[in-house]
């Protein structure tokens, strides 16, 4: 079935599914909690909650890391004006505080940016054979434990991944 025939996918209620979803709750409560039949959610769980989940996941890790750096700036902004007119005033004590907290803001940024760019990137060569992919590989196919289906689904996609 395709997401857009999809009744849990078009369900306005979908993220809110989701995240019940992902952290426990059963097909036949989702389905009663939302009027929708266990099938059509054992379909979405198996076929579209993974990517939906991801993406959200993604979106939200990013987003955040973008605002608080937006915020970071404006902060800099702010300090750096107040250093200037420190120094036009010849306030030596005002001048150094202000240049302390510059410091921090670009300790900050420099921590946000490098989250950004310290996000791991997804390696398909040779990624089968390297030790951090068995651990991720167990941990992954573990974590999938309670749900058969989509244990299933993801062993399958990975041992086509590794052939
Ligand atoms: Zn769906």
């Amino acid at each position: 079935m395709s997401e857009a025939r999809c009744k849990v996918c078009a369900h306005s209620d979908r993220e809110k599914i989701d995240a019940a979803l992902a952290t426990g709750t059963t097909n036949v409560a989702a389905g009663e909690r939302w009027g929708m039949s266990k099938d059509a959610v054992r379909r979405h769980r198996a076929s579209h909650l993974s990517k939906a989940l991801m993406a959200v996941t993604a979106q939200r890790e990013t987003g955040g890391a973008v605002k608080a750096i937006d915020r970071a700036e404006a902060l800099y902004s702010k300090a750096e004006g107040l250093l200037d007119a420190a120094q036009l005033e010849g306030k030596a004590s005002l001048s150094l505080a202000a240049i302390r907290e510059l410091r921090g803001i670009v300790e900050l940024l420099a921590k946000l940016t490098g989250e950004l760019d310290e996000r791991p990137t997804v390696q398909v060569l040779n990624v089968s054979t390297s030790p951090e992919w068995s651990q991720l590989r167990g941990v992954l196919l573990g974590a999938l434990g309670p749900f058969p289906e989509a244990h299933l689904a993801v062993a399958g996609a990975l041992g086509e991944l590794e052939q």
